[in-house]
This record gives C-alpha cells, structure tokens and sequence, in this order.
C-alpha cells in the first residue's frame, strides 16, 4: 500500500499564494517574521490551543482577521504572534496556516449538512473494533478504510477483547489488501501497539463500547488530565467535549526504536466523510489494480456489476492464460472482491 501525496480541500487554494511551494511571505506582514511556529491540538468555539514547537508551551490562540473564513482544525500547523507566555489570560493570534500534508473529513449529518474537515496532517487513521461485544460492525470498518485511502493515510486495524473472540476470522477479511493489524486483549500488553504508533500522527475512530478511551488513556497516563486542561482553558466541560483533541504520546525508554508521536481522538465523529470520494481514488491505494483500471471505459465504478469492468477483463484473463498458477488467480480474485466490497461503502453514502 501507498502513500499518496498531499490532498487539497478547498481551504488551500486561498492561502496557497505560492503552489510551487516556496513560502508565501507575501502574505505575512513585516511584523510577523519572527512568528513561532506550532501544531493545533483543540479547537473550541474559536479558540484555538496550540503547542509552540521550540518548548512544547501551550498557548490559546484565535485567528487573526487577515485569515478569513480560512478553518483552522486540530493538526494544523500553524505560524502564532502576540501573546505567547500561554496561560488562560494570554492569547495569540493565528497569522498563518501551513499548507496541510492530508485532510481527514467528518461525514456530513443532519446537523451539518456539509462534509467538513476534521484533522489535518495525520499520517494514520487506527480503526479501533471490538471483536466481541460489541459485535464487530465490517461495513463500519470498510467505510473508515476507504476514508483513510482517499485520505492518503495509512490505515491500521486495531482488534480489542481478543480474550472475548477469536481474531482470526476478521484479520482474513482484511488480509488480502494488506492492512496491517494489531490485536489486544483487555488488561493485555500494549507493545504491538506501541510500536504501529512511534514517531507517527495517529487518529483513533471507533464506536463506544469498542475500548478506545482505554487505549487512549493506556498509551497516554494523563490523557484525562490533558483533556481537562484544554477544556479548562477553553472553558468547556471535558464531559462535552466532541471535537478531535490531539494527546502527545510520551517518549518511551528504549534508544533502539523511534518513539514519541501523537495519538488524535476524536470523540464526537460517527463516521468519515465519503461524499467526494471516487472509486478510481479509493483502487489507485493498490499499486497492482491501479494499473489495471487504466483500461476501464470513463466513468468505471470498478462494481462487480460494472460493464466492461477491467478488473474482470483481467480476472478472465488470468483464468485463461496461466491455468498452471491457480494461486495466482486465486489471490488477485481475493484482492478484487476486497477492493469491491469497500468500494460497495460508496453506494451507502446518503
Ligand atoms: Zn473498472
């Protein structure tokens, strides 16, 4: 599986003043080229908390009117002048928002009707799944895969209460698209998670019940204390918080692997958003099937009803010429019917 690189929303086009990449200091008045530069880790109702890059300070910040209507969400890096002593009385303003690595959206709601972004420049999406109660919902799990594929994060599947259920059954399923799995029991070791996690931004879906809010506050002891500081600041109570909230992963002692990076959580989101999402999009995460589709007519949904489907020209070729590899065949059928059933998630979507 790949990486892809950056996705643009529609937020980008207004700051980017420069695509090819230079830093737009056009955009910046004199006054803000000694701005320190930080990562968003709580957005509340217009205030933003940040954590300065050179001490790891907390400061509250709000927008700076130059920026617009230009969102500002958790995982934004962004550039702060003004007041940075942090604390609850001081407050900085955000002047600059950098151009994001990769965008995580929120699935529109009857609320909300519009698909908003939620998290910018993770580089991991956990799909947190209880293999016993409650039962593992597939479809769910399928719908946050082709979410983390469009996105161009790489997903990571994280079976809880393997001492309720037996993992095998639900890693085949997945085992044909080589997404990588870790498995946990309750009051179990947390090393393999530890590990899919070192040196990366990570955000955690799953439903309640599933054991997230234990992992979280496994993989960081003062999760309920970070949390409670933020809100304390914003002035929410931690008990209605449903935004992402990003939680720094504590160094661990062994010098021989990368540690540290951070877990983001996210509360208050259901399911991720679909609505833009192309079934070329969703394929072109798999090398090999990528180059297939490039020979579907315009327009291919890649279902496995799809007329002239070249996944399927490729299949019956397969079939035909190479008899002696059964094997072969056998996998690539797997690797079809996986990619269909996730992009069967695209015909779900309201
Ligand atoms: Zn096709």
């Amino acid at each position: 599986m790949v990486r892809r690189g950056r996705d643009f929303d529609e937020d980008d086009v207004r700051v980017r003043a420069n695509p090819r990449g230079s830093r737009p200091r056009s955009r910046l008045r004199p006054e803000h080229e000694d701005a320190a530069d930080g990562m968003v880790i709580a957005v509340d109702r217009g205030r933003y908390t940040c954590l300065i890059d050179d001490d790891m300070r907390e400061v509250i910040a709000m927008k700076a009117r130059e920026l617009g209507r230009k969102g500002v969400v958790v995982g934004d890096r962004v550039s702060l002048v003004g007041d940075l002593r942090g604390g609850p009385d001081a407050l900085a303003r955000i002047v600059r928002v950098h151009p994001r690595e990769h965008v995580l959206r929120r699935t529109a709601d009857d609320t909300d009707p519009v698909e908003r972004v939620i998290v910018a420049n993770a580089d991991q999406l956990v799909i947190v799944t209880a293999l016993a109660d409650p039962e593992p919902r597939p479809r769910m799990i399928d719908r946050c895969l082709v979410a983390a594929l469009d996105a161009g994060l790489n997903p990571l599947l994280c079976l809880t209460k393997a001492d309720l259920a037996d993992p095998t059954p639900l890693l085949s399923v997945y085992e044909a698209l080589g997404v990588p799995a870790v498995v946990t029991r309750r009051g179990g070791e947390l090393e393999q998670l530890h590990a899919a996690l070192a040196g990366r931004i990570s955000v955690l879906v799953g439903h309640s019940g599933v054991g997230k809010s234990t992992l979280v506050n496994a993989l960081v002891p003062d999760a309920d204390r970070a949390i409670g500081h933020v809100n304390d600041i914003t002035g929410r109570g931690r008990h209605t918080s449903t935004s992402a909230v990003a939680l720094r992963l504590p160094e661990r002692g062994d010098s021989d692997r990368v540690s540290g990076g951070w877990v983001i959580d996210t509360p208050g989101v259901r399911s991720f958003g679909l609505a833009h999402v192309s079934p070329d999009h969703v394929v072109q995460a798999f090398p090999d099937l990528a180059a297939v589709i490039a020979e579907c007519p315009r327009g291919c949904t890649h279902a496995a009803d799809a007329p002239d489907c070249a996944l399927d020209d490729r299949l019956d070729a397969l079939s035909v010429d190479s008899p002696e590899h059964p094997a072969e065949r056998a996998a690539f059928a797997a690797r079809v019917d996986s990619v269909r059933r996730l992009l069967a998630a695209l015909a779900d979507r309201p």
